[in-house]
């Protein structure tokens, strides 16, 4: 065990001074032992004395307006570095503004804890009506992969070596941990104290399946006839970037990559069957899943999406994961790493290769559907008013000169076109909404992806989506962040043409002008009505190095409600 260094402050006793310390330090201490750099919160009672010295102490503390943003900022930052990021939330209402992070971290599979401190445990289990009281513990309990209470000082170096295993091993989630402003507050022996700290020794041990399992997926994959593999951001998060490379290389298997998956191979490598995906899932007969549940995004394996016949393969760290929606043919259950790694080794030299003829089918599909969206993406780059593939346009080309730039996107159309418009050329740099769907992730991501990598964001995000973190510009402003937010404002949720039946708004509507936003925290803001003017903006904003953000006018009735979803809207008999 480390010590943790004494504390200034001493007791005078009869014999010896005492070094005393408290429930706050040893938080921090817990936190350095354990190589944690940075913090993503929001001050108040009873966490600002623990904020401020997590700064001092050297720890990056990065604050936030509201803290949703910050436990999403927590869980992009664990995706990123496979470390759990750290949320520092207040009690009660903070706690919960937090959950929703806490929830999409554990949904989307990311590593991250948030720590709370809560009110006084004597006053809230009696519901005395304590400042912010609530049972916070128990609210945790049903959207984080654990929770856990710390209720005595001595316990803050278990408490948080439990959460950061629990968070990071086995398949990655949200762990709370809830310590109370009495625990906080608690003063002890300093040396005695720091007995009580460990630092975790292999944070996420390799999981290995057994080798007949291997060889059982490589005996399928080379008897198959048209075999596909679909990369998901399982695979990503394992940052086994080349391993998967050689392996898809050295077979030759066509792959289809989840949205956060691209750039793990390039967008335009040869084996992509991206602009041919719909073929590549109703005739795959083999389907290797590499990190990737056959979730709603997935159309959960089912036919006629899929073919009725196909085998599934399916890596995943969850053992739980296998037959949750399909059977499952080999379960591969370990982590990615290891199992990639197991895959190239036991596959001899010409075992596993695909048939000219499947390679051929997906070239044709790819070819005709890219020249079915070429008529499209031209009309787009001369419409007026503004089209979203116009401005998209523009912005795929600024970000193909610069394949470092993390893009983060959200919104509904948006995410459907942006998605598809624009190529990723490196792992790990696309950050989206996710398995859920979710609007609000934007400024939490992108403060992650700039903090984590010092590598400038580009966010593109619809107006809607925008809303709901756009008070966080000001951080960004604030940190002088390389972040360049590229707002697709068609005026509306959907579509900003809805008509009213009343003198009200109509409830899809919206109205913003967004660049004054960012200028009101001294960032630069850009007005682009044309494709040429975002291109232009985007390239100075990137070269700036700062805090900028493009309003791009969109035609108001650009866009398709609900995007490519727009099926699970339900209409009602009324409905258009
Ligand atoms: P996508 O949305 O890209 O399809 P999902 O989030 O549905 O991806 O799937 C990711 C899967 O990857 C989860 O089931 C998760 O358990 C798994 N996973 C995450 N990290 C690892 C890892 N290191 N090794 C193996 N599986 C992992």
């Amino acid at each position: 065990m480390t010590l943790a260094p004494m504390r200034d402050a001493e007791v005078a006793s009869t014999d010896e001074p005492v070094a005393l310390t408290d429930g706050i330090h040893l938080v921090v201490d817990a936190l350095k032992l354990n190589d944690v750099h940075t913090i993503y919160g929001v001050v108040g009672i009873p966490i600002t004395d623990l904020a401020r010295l997590a700064q001092s102490s050297g720890l990056r503390y990065i604050g936030f307006r509201h803290e949703s943003d910050a436990a999403h900022a927590a869980s992009a930052a664990g995706f990123l570095t496979q470390k759990p990021g750290i949320c520092l939330t207040v009690s009660a209402p903070g706690f919960l503004n937090g959950l929703v992070g806490l929830a999409n971290a554990t949904t989307n599979c990311f590593p991250m804890v948030q720590i709370s401190g809560s009110s006084e445990r004597h006053l809230v289990d009696l519901q005395r009506g304590d400042y912010e009281e609530m049972d916070q513990l128990a609210a945790a309990r049903l959207f984080a992969k654990a929770a856990f209470r710390v209720s005595r000082a001595e316990d803050i170096g278990r408490g948080i070596a439990r959460a950061l295993r629990t968070a990071a091993s086995g398949r990655p989630g949200g762990v709370y941990l809830d310590i109370p402003a009495a625990v906080l507050g608690e003063v002890l022996d300093a040396q005695e104290a720091a007995k009580t700290l460990w630092k975790v020794v292999d944070l996420a041990p390799k999981q290995l399946p057994g080798a007949d399992a291997v060889d059982a997926a490589i005996s399928l994959l080379a008897g198959a006839e048209r075999p596909l593999i679909v990369l998901g951001k399982g695979a990503a998060y394992a940052q086994a970037d080349a391993r998967i490379r050689e392996f898809v290389e050295s077979t030759g298997i066509p792959y289809v990559p989840m949205s956060m998956a691209k750039g793990l191979l390039p967008d335009d490598h040869p084996q992509s069957a991206a602009t041919a995906r719909s073929v590549a899932l109703k005739r795959a007969d083999v389907v290797l899943l590499l990190g990737a549940r056959l979730n709603w995004l997935l159309g959960h394996g089912d036919a006629p999406q899929w073919n009725p016949d196909a085998k599934f393969i399916q890596v995943d760290i969850s053992s739980a994961e296998m037959d949750s929606n399909q059977p499952i043919a080999v379960p591969l259950v370990g982590d990615i790493a290891s199992v990639v790694d197991m895959l190239v080794e036991r596959t001899t030299s010409g075992q596993i290769s695909v048939a000219p003829g499947w390679r051929e089918e997906l070239s044709a599909k790819s070819a005709s559907n890219v020249a079915k969206m070429a008529g499209r993406l031209e009309a787009a780059l001369t419409a007026q008013p503004m089209k979203f593939l116009g401005a998209l346009q523009s912005i795929r080309d600024v970000l193909a000169d610069n394949p470092h730039v993390y893009v983060v996107n959200e919104g509904a159309n948006a995410l459907d076109l942006a998605r598809n418009t624009i190529g990723m050329q490196v792992p790990r740099h696309r950050l989206d909404s996710g398995t859920w769907g979710v609007m609000g992730i934007g400024m939490g991501y992108a403060i992650a992806a700039a903090v984590e990598s010092g590598q400038p964001v580009v966010a593109i995000e619809g107006d809607s989506a925008f809303g709901f973190s756009g008070m966080e510009l000001e951080v960004i402003c604030r940190y002088n962040l390389p972040i360049v937010t590229v707002i697709l404002n068609n005026g509306g949720v959907y579509r900003g043409d809805d008509p009213s039946s009343t003198a009200d708004p109509a409830p899809t509507a919206l109205r913003a002008q967004h660049e004054y936003m960012i200028k009101a925290f001294g960032g630069k803001g850009y007005h682009a009505t044309t494709p040429d003017e975002v291109a232009t903006a985007l390239r100075e904003a990137l070269a700036s190095g700062r805090p900028a953000l493009i309003d791009c006018v969109i035609d108001p009735s650009d866009g398709t409600e609900s995007g490519n979803i727009a099926h699970l809207n339900p209409k009602g008999i009324s409905g258009k």
